[in-house]
């Protein structure tokens, strides 16, 4: 924490939930201590990111500047809004509570476990009311082909999190010989089946079957993965030339379509930290299908101007140092360097790595497309690998498979 804090130490117990979607900015504050879950977490500035405060459980303590204490709170978005209401803390006792256990000091960290958890938590609610008012249970048709240990785990992993907020999980699973025939069968099997809200067939596929045709069956209102060519089609389509019905690009839980998770995650992250999209430069390394172009998509449907980045372009470093918010999908452990990077920008790390690390009892460890370390000296905010992305990925296929449900429901 820094240094000059003369101190007045304040506890704000309850955080209104209307905060969710908006940062709150403290003026005269540098650095606050945020309880969460039984940890704790000190923010090096004077934002207090949104995820937070939509978690009625956070205890926040924070240190005044010794320059400015008027405590004044600045919701970023919007200012009709009343500040949450702040009661005084004994200072000692908090400072008592520091001395005892040094927080961990996490700079400017946009922390995907976490704001995935409460996403989770909000589904858990529709999904529930799915089955009081409609007396429908999401369902998730998962299929597993081949013996791949990653995509078992995936597999395992999402699973999970269905039980975790009662969605039923339907999981099939098939040897790596498999015939396409009996893939294809049993997906418009599972596409005919009212029970079944939305089908995952896990990625990659064994080489002798056709990714493209397996993916292209699945209908479009049970392409939770959004992949199909259907839904890739909606999603870039602007509506500026047809129809008369503009989307909402806000409001992602309406788009009457599947967008594929993780870029929906991306941005979810974006705005669940309070980072304004809209007229930003917007830099996404890759292009793939699975990532890089639909988050390409949706940066430009949110208003940003967008550019793509890919193995042929030239200066790479350049370009990506315009950026406002960097959007990292390669499959190069720590490709970006800080040196690369507009400072203050928003950094975004879609990608996993594996890296040779003898310290680790499993002999590696994770890592992204961006070198973290560096990285976060220079940004204003950073997601981390693991628990940035890769947590949100799971949650967008929940919620996918929810709107599936309520969709079909007419709900
Ligand atoms: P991909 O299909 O292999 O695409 C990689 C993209 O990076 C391609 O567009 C490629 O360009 C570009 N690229 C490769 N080398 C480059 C270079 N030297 N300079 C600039 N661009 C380069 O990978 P993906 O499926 O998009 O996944 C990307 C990463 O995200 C992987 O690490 C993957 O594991 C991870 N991922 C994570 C999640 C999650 O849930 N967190 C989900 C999906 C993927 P070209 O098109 O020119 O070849």
């Amino acid at each position: 924490m820094s240094h000059n804090l003369n101190l007045a130490v304040l506890a704000i117990t309850t955080i209104l939930s209307s905060f969710s979607k908006n940062n709150i900015y403290f003026r005269g504050v540098n650095s606050f201590v945020i309880q969460h879950n039984n940890r704790q977490i000190t923010a090096n500035n004077s934002r207090l990111p949104s995820h937070y405060i939509a978690t009625t459980s956070t205890t926040l303590s924070f240190a005044l500047n010794n320059n400015n204490n008027n405590n004044n709170i600045i919701p970023k978005r919007s200012s009709t809004m009343c500040p949450p209401a702040m009661t005084k803390a004994p200072a000692s006792a908090t400072a008592q509570q520091q001395s005892k256990q040094q927080p961990k000091t996490i700079t400017n960290l946009i922390n995907g476990k976490i704001i995935s958890e409460t996403i989770l938590t909000e589904l858990k609610e529709e999904v529930l009311e799915l089955q009081e008012r409609y007396e429908k249970t999401a369902g998730l048709a998962v299929l597993l082909i081949g013996s791949r240990r990653d995509s078992q785990t995936y597999v395992n992993m999402k699973q999970k999190a269905c039980e975790k907020i009662g969605i039923r999980s339907y999981g099939y699973t098939y040897e790596d010989n498999v015939t396409q025939d009996e893939i294809v069968n049993k997906v418009k099997e599972l596409n005919e089946d009212d029970n079944i809200h939305g089908i995952l067939i896990q990625l990659p596929l064994p080489s002798h079957l056709d990714e493209d045709v397996i993916i292209n069956t699945v209908t479009k209102d049970k392409d939770v993965d959004g992949l199909t060519k259907l839904n890739i089609a909606s999603l870039c389509s602007t509506n500026t030339h047809v129809g008369t019905t503009k989307l909402d690009w806000n409001a992602m839980r309406d788009i009457p379509f599947h967008i594929a998770c993780t870029p929906q995650g991306c941005i979810e992250l974006l705005d669940r930290s309070g980072i304004e999209i809209e007229g930003k430069r917007a830099i996404i390394i890759g292009r793939s299908n699975l990532v890089g172009m639909p988050v390409s998509m949706l940066l430009m449907h949110r208003n940003a101007t967008i550019t793509i980045v890919h193995s042929r372009t030239n200066n790479i470093k350049k370009v990506v140092s315009e950026g406002d918010i960097v959007i990292a999908a390669v499959g190069k452990a720590n490709f970006v360097k800080a040196d690369w990077l507009k400072p203050g920008c928003v950094v975004i790390d879609v990608g996993i790595n594996s890296i040779d690390d003898d310290s680790r009892k499993r002999g590696y460890r994770l890592v992204g497309d961006v070198d973290f370390e560096e990285c976060k000296l220079v940004t204003d905010a950073i997601t981390p690998v693991p628990g940035g992305v890769g947590p949100m990925t799971i949650a967008m296929l929940l919620r996918n498979t929810v709107n599936a449900c309520r969709r079909a429901n007419h709900a």
